[in-house]
């Protein structure tokens, strides 16, 4: 099974019809059929590693301002205790909560109902523990991996750049900025390359990693994928764009 890294974007995006969330469709007939998916979303970023346990993980609307049409997308995934039991077996010894509260939050659905439209494939969120620093969360991230010979799809779900302060919000589109297109193309270089270290060591490339990654949640998702990665294994990148200047659209398929 491979591993995706979707840049998510604009939550509106899970409303639109447009090149990314047609790119996202893409990717979901593009892989085998998952017997599971494991989800680390940029928006559960918290003290602690938790997976979601529930049968029913309801849709989070988690955010505000956006037209009502998108509080009423719902996304009714079943859960899977099974996969949030096994995820906790593998990232032993570090504790796993197992949750009953949260659910799938706009990074998951706003991506799924595209690139699986029916919500009939059992969704886990695993959470992004906001007290561990990146290398932390990518060594946590690659006792992940049997996962993928088991038939679990995990997703990543943020942004390789993603910097609200200079986004665009209006529907004029507008061009790159300097720093996210090197950013970014640096970024495909070193996974093109199959170097993670840089990527893992994100914080210390300078300038342009601090205005591309201001913050750390959107970019983490990104290492939980590259960490599923077998040596010598293929990495693609199935849909490409800088949205709003400032927030990269990159998916990464690995496998
Ligand atoms: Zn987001």
């Amino acid at each position: 099974m491979p591993a995706i890294f979707f840049g998510h974007g604009n939550p509106l995006n899970a409303l639109d019809d447009n090149a990314y969330t047609r790119g996202w469709r893409a990717i979901g007939q593009g892989v085998p059929r998952p017997r599971a998916i494991l989800a680390v979303s940029a928006h559960w970023y918290v003290p602690g590693t938790h997976v979601t346990a529930m049968d029913a993980p309801r849709t989070i609307h988690d955010f505000g301002g956006f037209p009502p049409e998108l509080y009423r997308v719902r996304y009714p995934a079943p859960g899977s205790s099974a996969l949030a039991e096994r995820a906790s077996a593998l990232l032993a010894p570090t504790p796993v909560g197992l949750d009953f509260s949260w659910g799938l939050d706009h990074g998951t659905w706003s991506v799924l109902v595209h690139a699986f439209p029916d919500a009939d494939i059992p969704v886990v969120q695993l959470s992004l523990d906001e007290r561990l620093d990146a290398r932390a969360h990518y060594r946590l991230a690659q006792r992940l991996a049997p996962l993928r010979d088991e038939g679990v799809l995990v997703v990543g779900s943020g942004n390789i750049v993603h910097n609200l302060h200079t986004f665009a919000w209006g529907r004029h589109s507008v061009a790159p900025f300097d720093w996210a297109i090197r950013f970014e193309a640096y970024a495909r270089e070193a996974m093109l390359l199959g170097n993670d270290e840089p990527l893992v060591d994100y914080e210390s490339l300078g300038e342009d990693a601090l205005l591309c990654a201001p913050t750390p949640e959107h970019y983490l998702p990104l290492l939980y994928v590259l960490a599923m990665r077998t040596p010598g294994e293929p990495v693609a990148f199935p849909v490409e764009g800088v949205d709003g200047g400032s927030i990269s659209m990159l998916s990464v398929r690995v496998g």
